[in-house]
């Protein structure tokens, strides 16, 4: 599947996507560290989260009621003795006997249904007069209790390695009395950025000049992402200093670049890269913005020539990212994410899109799939959403007014307002 660069291999999204997922599915889990809890959240799970009872650990009730026999109320309104009374927590040698035939407990929520009984019924439907209760519902076998083991057993696993820690994963955690979790190391992301024209944000820019803003960008996806940003010095449209800062970046896990990807004699990364004996997986898709994305496989040093064949761990996984901010930011998330992710441990996931009504008319030319920066609003059945004006893929304001992107297919010349469209949230 390997391409020499003068071979430019441009893929659909679609198969593009899928190469990034072949490739990240080869990446080996990273190094575990033990971490509390709560710094668990976002962090991906490096061990299996075990059941250490079951849950529940008791029959519990799911309601303030009484515990009954529930062939007692066949037939209703049906009068009950009751013969006890049952809180949540209640000590074990508290708890009544177990519950005969014509016979009721008052019970709480999250209380021990007692043996016996196989129901309860809600106060709602019942009026005690003393020692004992007139219940008008009858109910089914197990209503308003949830039986023990029920949501798990013993020794189940609840949260699987490679998940990433959310709160309903922190939850669980705590709830099996885990005060400490096992995730994976987070990888080390090498960012470069390449071009004369790029300064850093603290110089004052000539008036040709562009501040570099890419390399912040991709440090916040980065860490979203679950990864380390290292950002290295911007690199000049010249193949020495340029060759020198990628070998620096081939150290980390991955190496993201961006610009110097396009068709300009300046644009010098993909030859660069194959002077040093990279591989290369792709080096454009079919997507608007971020055509000229690249991705390949590269050694900090190249091997000898008789080695090129089969490559060894050394090699390290690297996209060529457009330099157009716009770009940037989205060949990131389509492409560089899912990478990122296995380099994190995390499990692999499709991409999700939310889907809204389109407020007005996109005419666009087809042979791209486009991710349009737009604006999600609505709520409930009534999503809507409108692409917002932009100058083209270098305009980082208009895309900081999205929160969206809207999906058009490679086939598509006009969608007409009122058409249900794909939506990747931002
Ligand atoms: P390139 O991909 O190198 O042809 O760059 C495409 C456009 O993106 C040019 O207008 C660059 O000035 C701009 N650009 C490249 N890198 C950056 C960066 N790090 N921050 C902001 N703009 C950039
Ligand atoms: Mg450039």
């Amino acid at each position: 599947m390997s391409v020499a660069p003068a071979d430019p291999v441009v893929l659909s999204f679609e198969d593009a996507r899928r190469v990034v997922e072949e490739q990240a599915a080869q990446v080996k889990a990273p190094g575990t560290e033990l971490v509390d809890l709560l710094a668990g959240a976002g962090r991906v799970l490096a061990e299996p989260i075990l059941a250490d009872r079951d849950i529940p650990p008791f029959p519990r009730s799911t309601r303030d009621g009484y515990a009954v026999r529930s062939s007692d109320l066949a037939s209703v309104p049906a009068t009950l003795e009751i013969v006890g009374e049952i809180k949540a927590g209640e000590k074990p040698d508290k708890l009544p006997p177990a519950i005969g035939p014509g016979q009721a407990a008052a019970i709480m929520t999250g209380a021990p249904v007692p043996a016996g009984a196989d129901a309860v019924v809600m106060i709602e439907h019942s009026s005690p007069h003393g020692q004992q209760v007139e219940v008008t519902r009858s109910v089914a076998v197990g209503g308003n209790m949830v039986p023990r083991g029920a949501e798990a057993r013993q020794g189940s696993v609840l949260v699987d390695r490679g998940q990433r820690l959310n709160d309903a994963a922190i939850a669980l955690a705590a709830s099996v009395g885990k005060s400490q979790l096992e995730v994976y190391k987070r990888p080390r992301i090498a960012v470069l950025t390449t071009g004369d024209e790029i300064v850093d944000v603290g110089a004052d820019p000539g008036p040709t000049q562009i501040r570099n803003s890419n390399s912040y960008s991709l440090a916040v996806q980065i860490r979203d992402a679950g990864g380390e940003p290292v950002l290295l010095p911007i690199a000049p449209d010249e193949p020495q200093a340029l060759r020198r800062l990628i070998e620096e970046g081939l150290k980390s896990d991955l190496l993201l670049m961006t610009g110097g990807v396009s068709m300009g004699r300046y644009d010098l990364v993909e030859q660069v890269l194959s002077e040093m004996g990279a591989e290369f997986f792709f080096t454009g898709a079919k997507i608007q913005p971020g055509r000229p994305v690249v991705f390949g496989k590269c050694r900090a040093e190249s091997p000898p020539f008789e080695h090129r064949q089969g490559w060894g761990s050394q090699a390290k996984y690297f996209f060529g990212l457009p330099g157009n901010p716009v770009s940037t930011m989205v060949t990131f998330e389509l492409f560089a994410r899912p990478m990122l992710e296995a380099l994190a441990g995390q499990a692999p996931r499709k991409l999700a899109f939310l889907h809204a009504r389109l407020k007005s008319e996109i005419r666009v030319k087809t042979g791209l799939k486009r991710f349009l920066p737009a604006i999600l609003s609505g709520e409930f059945e009534h999503s809507e959403v409108e692409l917002v004006r932009w100058q083209g893929s270098g305009d980082i304001a208009a895309t900081a007014r999205a929160n969206c992107y809207v999906v058009v297919p490679p086939d598509r010349d006009r969608i007409a307002a009122g058409e249900w469209v794909a939506v990747l949230p931002r």
